[in-house]
């Protein structure tokens, strides 16, 4: 079991390590941020445990990008005890689960398997449904009432982005910083002109439109209630 350990305090660094160690585990251990965003992001690791407060930079700024760039690997954070405010946001920024320091190893051990287990049990789904709307990710296929669509590349991420968040509004920022991962500049229409574009593949040929356009705030996904699929 890999396990990525970013920690810039010398003692709990080296008492993380040697604890996981003894463990059975394989952990790699990181002291400050820019190393450990780097690993994070390049590196397969089973879980990674990541302190909030690192001098360069901090765990919740590794945290975003982790899950801007669809990384899923688990995060147990580590956290001071005066900093809850951190502790929520790296919650909603898709952290798995936090601990307060001072800890005891063996709870910190606990949560991780924990963690792992719950990781074990829910594979990520191969696949994702809108209505008649169908995306096989290990085929790489998009389908809709059976009849295959052909999409790009980023197409498909676009797609998989707004499924993933069916009935939720999407801006165009966010469509554009996970799907292009550029910051949106509101001269652009790359985001209209790709919506655009899938849109026709999705929905042109159908009676039920699936795609819609929520004026001034962005696009969503959302199949029509009471229809029978
Ligand atoms: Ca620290």
């Amino acid at each position: 079991m890999r396990l990525l350990i970013v920690e810039d305090e010398i003692k709990t660094g080296d008492y993380l390590k040697q604890g996981f160690t003894e463990a059975g585990f394989n952990p790699t251990l990181c002291r400050n941020g820019l190393d450990g965003h780097h690993l994070a992001m390049t590196e397969d690791f089973e879980l990674i445990i990541l302190d909030l407060m690192l001098p360069d930079v901090d765990g919740l700024r590794i945290l975003t990008a982790l899950r801007q760039a669809s990384r899923h690997t688990p995060v147990l954070l580590l956290s001071a005890l005066d900093s809850v405010d951190d502790r929520v946001r790296g919650l909603e920024l898709g952290a798995d689960d936090y601990l307060v320091k001072p800890f005891a190893f063996n709870e910190l051990l606990a949560r991780v398997r924990t963690l792992l287990r719950r990781g074990q049990l829910q594979p990520q789904a191969d696949r994702l449904q809108v209505a008649d709307l169908i995306l096989e990710f290990s085929k790489h296929k998009a389908s809709r009432n059976g009849k295959k669509l052909n999409l790009t590349q980023k197409e498909f991420a676009l797609l998989e982005l707004l499924m993933r968040r069916e009935g939720e509004v999407l801006p165009r920022s966010l469509i554009a910083s996970q799907v292009w991962d550029m910051n949106f500049d509101s001269d652009t229409n790359v985001i209209d002109v790709a919506i655009r574009r899938l849109r026709s593949k999705v929905d042109d040929d159908f009676a039920v439109k699936l795609i819609h356009t929520v004026r001034g705030m962005g696009y969503k996904i959302e199949a029509p209630e009471q229809h029978e699929f």
